[in-house]
């Protein structure tokens, strides 16, 4: 008899757990379909909040929701302003980390040849989260830098990072010549708009110096 008695909280505190996991599942699920979007709709931190915002308002008014991986969510059995808060908080984990962002230092990658050496750092926010990276190769020699790859998770992306890491990248070498690979098309965007605010020169051509 007792064990039936204390079996009633345990149960009803699975179902909570179940249902706060469905709450978060579409919080998540509305993150995703807006970060979907993001390839072409470039969208800046408020602004992608304000996007999240009404995805997941739009998923909140359905009965149902389905997400891969789960079983039919219905919306009646949850509670919305649990969703809201979950919202609140991961927005505002997210502002933090943008806003608290810091380089760091660079790390020597490999010694390529006598006259040039290549270096890594990254962004991170807090403990060792890093939200991307930047790696260069540089040649004292002829006063060149090569950016060879910036790379930052889609999530990431549109919050001012990448221009940031790349001041701390030119801070770091200053009075050199910039380079980039021309490799990423989707960057050029970036790149162009980036060289127009920068102190330091930045050229298109392709080939850096004779020591690459
Ligand atoms: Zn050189």
């Amino acid at each position: 008899m007792r064990d039936a008695v204390t079996a009633v909280p345990q149960h009803d505190d699975i179902e909570r757990r179940v249902r706060r996991a469905a709450m978060q599942v579409i919080v998540r699920e509305a993150f995703q379909q807006t970060l979907a979007e993001q390839d072409d709709e470039h969208r800046r931190p408020a602004e992608f909040a304000e996007a999240w915002k009404s995805r997941l308002a739009a998923l909140l008014e359905q009965e149902t929701v389905e997400v891969p991986g789960w079983s039919k969510i219905t919306i009646a059995d949850l509670d919305t302003d649990l969703g809201w808060n979950l919202y609140a908080a991961v927005n505002h984990a997210r502002s933090e980390a943008i806003a608290c962002a810091v380089a760091t230092p660079s790390r020597p990658l490999r010694v390529t040849d006598a006259q040039t050496s290549s270096y890594e750092f990254s962004i991170t926010a807090g403990e060792e989260h890093s939200l991307g990276r930047v790696r260069y190769e540089i040649c004292e020699v002829c006063s060149v830098g090569l950016l060879l790859k910036i790379s930052f998770s889609l999530e990431w992306q549109f919050c001012g990072l990448g221009t940031r890491a790349l001041r701390q990248m030119e801070t770091r070498h200053p009075n050199l010549t910039w380079y980039t690979t021309g490799q990423y098309a989707h960057a050029k965007g970036f790149y162009e708009r980036y060289r127009h605010s920068s102190h330091s020169p930045w050229t298109e051509k392709q080939r850096p110096c004779p020591h690459f």
